[in-house]
C-alpha cells in the first residue's frame, strides 16, 4: 500500500472539488492523475483515491535563504580568505548570547558536542549518573556515554512529552551529579520542579535545548535557566546552519574553560594561530567557522518572527484538531511563555479511529499531501548501551554488576515512554511557518480519514 503523492495546485484544487461538489464528472485527461470522480471526492481520503487535502509541495521549504538579504557577510568572509575562528564567530556569540540573555555563548562544531564539552568541563565522568529522559535524540546520551558516564533514565510525562519532575527523586542516587533536562520537540520541560531538585541534592542542571531556540519558561530562554544550555544548528533545526552548536551560560570559569577545550587546551581567548601559548589541560578541536558563523547571523534575523508564526499557528492548528476522537494535541506546563515548536507533537489513539493502526494513519494522512511521522522509539532499549557496557573503557571504569545490561534495563524501564513511542505523531517545524489555510488543511485531513477510518482500515488489510 503506497500512499500517491499527488501535485496539486491551489487552484486545481479548488477547481476540482467544487466542479465535484456540483457533481460534474471530469473526464480523466483534464486533472493530473486519474481518480474516480463523484460528490464525494473531497470527503474521499486520498489514499481511497479521492482529491488530497493539500499538496505536498507547497508546505513552506526549509531552510530558508534570501540571497538579496542574507549573502552579503558570507560573501565576505569568503573573499577575505579569513575563514577559521576569528571576529565574525566572535560576533555570532554576542548575538546568540543577547538573544538568550545569557552573559557568554561559545560556538562550537554541532550540538552533539556541545553537550560532551559542557558534561565534560562540568567533570562529570567515570562513575557519575546523569538524569536524561528517554523521549529524546540520541545524541543526548551518547554525549553523556562518550564521557563514560552513566545515563540513567526518567520516565517522561506523555501530555507534555517531557522528563516528568516527579519522576526525578526516585532516580538520585549517591553517584548522580547532574540532571539533563531536554526540551524537547521545542516545548520547554518543567524547569521550577528540576530546579528545585536540582538545589535541594546539590546538583547540576544541563539543558538540552538544541531543539529549542527561543523557548520560554517563566519569560527566561530554556538554555539559561540551568547551569549551561546546549544548542543545535543542524539544517533541520529552527536556526539552521548546515552544522553548528553553542554552549551558554552565566559561569565564567566554566565558559573559559569550555574554550580551552575546543581549542587544543590552549588559554581562553587564544587566536587560531597561537603557537606557544601552552596549553593549559587537556583538550581537543571543536572550534566554529567564520562562514558558519556569517550564515548564522543571517538566519537569526528571522528567527524571532518566526518563532511567533510556529507559536501562532501550532495554537491553531491544536485548536482544530483537538476535539477529534483519537486526537491529543501537546500539553504546554503553566509556566511557558513560548514554545520553540521544532516539532508539532501529538498522541493518537487508534480506538478513536475506529481501531486504524497508527502506521495506517500515517500513510493515509501523507497522501492527504501532509508530511508526518511517528517519531523517536524507546531509546533506554537499543543496542548501543550494551555495546558500550562492553567497551574496554566501561569495563575498566565501572564493576561488573553495573555493566549487567539486563539490572540496567530493569533499573531504566519507561512504561510512559514506551507508551508515547507507540502514539506519537509529528509535523516538522517548516509546516508551521505556513498559513492559516495550510492548518485548516491539516485539520481536514484529519477529520477525513477520521470519517472514514473504517474503510481505510479494510484496504490497509488487504
Ligand atoms: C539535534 C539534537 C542534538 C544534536 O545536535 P547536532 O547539532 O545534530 O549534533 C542533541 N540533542 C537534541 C535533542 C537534538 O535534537
Amino acid at each position: 500500500m503506497k500512499p500517491f503523492k499527488e501535485k496539486l495546485s491551489r487552484r486545481t484544487f479548488v477547481k476540482r472539488n467544487t466542479l465535484a461538489s456540483l457533481g460534474i464528472v471530469l473526464t480523466a485527461g483534464s486533472i493530473n492523475k486519474p481518480f474516480e470522480i463523484g460528490s464525494l471526492s473531497a470527503q474521499k481520503p486520498a489514499i481511497l483515491g479521492g482529491a488530497s487535502a493539500w499538496s505536498v509541495d507547497k508546505w513552506p521549504i526549509w531552510p530558508i535563504w534570501n540571497p538579496e538579504t542574507d549573502e552579503k557577510q558570507v560573501l565576505e568572509v569568503l573573499r577575505s580568505g579569513v575563514w577559521s575562528r576569528a571576529a565574525v564567530v566572535t560576533e555570532f556569540e554576542k548575538e546568540w548570547a543577547a538573544a538568550l540573555g545569557a552573559k557568554r555563548c561559545l560556538a562550537v562544531v554541532n550540538g552533539t558536542n556541545s553537550l560532551v564539552i559542557a558534561l565534560n568541563q562540568f567533570d562529570i565522568k567515570a562513575g557519575d549518573e546523569v538524569l536524561v529522559p528517554p523521549y529524546t535524540f540520541i545524541a543526548t546520551v551518547s554525549a553523556i556515554l562518550s564521557n563514560g558516564a552513566m545515563p540513567v533514565f526518567v520516565d517522561v510525562d506523555p501530555e507534555t512529552f517531557q522528563i516528568d519532575p516527579a519522576k526525578i527523586e526516585a532516580k538520585i542516587t549517591s553517584r548522580t551529579k547532574a540532571i539533563l533536562p531536554v526540551h524537547i520537540l521545542g516545548l520547554p520541560a518543567d524547569m521550577d520542579p528540576i530546579m528545585a531538585i536540582a538545589k535541594k541534592h546539590k546538583l547540576l542542571v544541563i539543558e538540552d535545548a538544541c531543539q529549542a531556540h527561543l523557548a520560554e519558561y517563566d519569560k527566561h530562554k530554556v538554555g539559561t535557566i540551568g547551569d549551561a544550555g546546549c544548542f543545535s544548528f543542524q539544517n533541520s533545526k529552527n536556526l539552521p546552519i548546515g552544522e553548528g552548536g553553542a554552549i551558554v551560560s552565566n559561569n565564567d570559569q566554566f565558559m573559559d574553560k569550555c574554550f580551552s577545550y575546543s581549542n587544543f587546551g590552549n588559554p581562553f581567548g587564544a587566536g587560531v594561530a597561537a603557537i606557544g601559548t601552552g596549553s593549559m589541560m587537556q583538550g581537543t578541536k571543536l572550534r566554529f567557522t567564520e562562514y558558519q558563523a556569517a550564515i548564522g547571523l543571517a538566519q537569526m534575523k528571522r528567527l524571532d518572527a518566526q518563532t511567533t508564526t510556529r507559536n501562532e499557528n501550532a495554537a491553531y492548528l491544536k485548536s482544530l484538531i483537538k476535539d477529534i476522537p483519537g486526537i491529543i494535541p501537546y500539553k504546554l506546563y503553566d509556566k511557558v511563555t513560548r514554545g520553540a515548536f521544532h516539532l508539532f507533537p501529538f498522541r493518537y489513539h487508534k480506538e478513536g479511529f475506529k481501531g486504524l493502526l497508527r502506521i495506517n494513519f500515517l500513510k493515509a494522512l501523507q497522501a492527504e499531501g501532509v508530511p508526518c511521522s511517528s517519531g523517536y522509539t524507546t531509546l533506554n532499549t537499543q543496542p548501543y548501551l550494551k555495546d558500550t557496557f562492553q567497551s574496554k573503557n566501561y569495563k575498566k571504569m565501572y564493576p561488573a554488576e553495573m555493566l549487567n545490561i539486563n539490572t540496567y534495563n530493569e533499573r531504566n524501564k519507561c512504561p510512559q515512554n514506551d507508551q508515547l513511542c507507540e502514539e506519537a505523531v509529528w509535523f516538522t517545524q517548516n509546516i508551521l511557518l505556513g498559513t492559516q489555510s495550510d492548518m485548516k488543511a491539516i485539520a481536514s485531513a484529519i477529520e477525513k480519514i477520521h470519517q472514514n477510518a473504517d474503510k481505510i482500515k479494510t484496504l490497509s488489510k488487504k
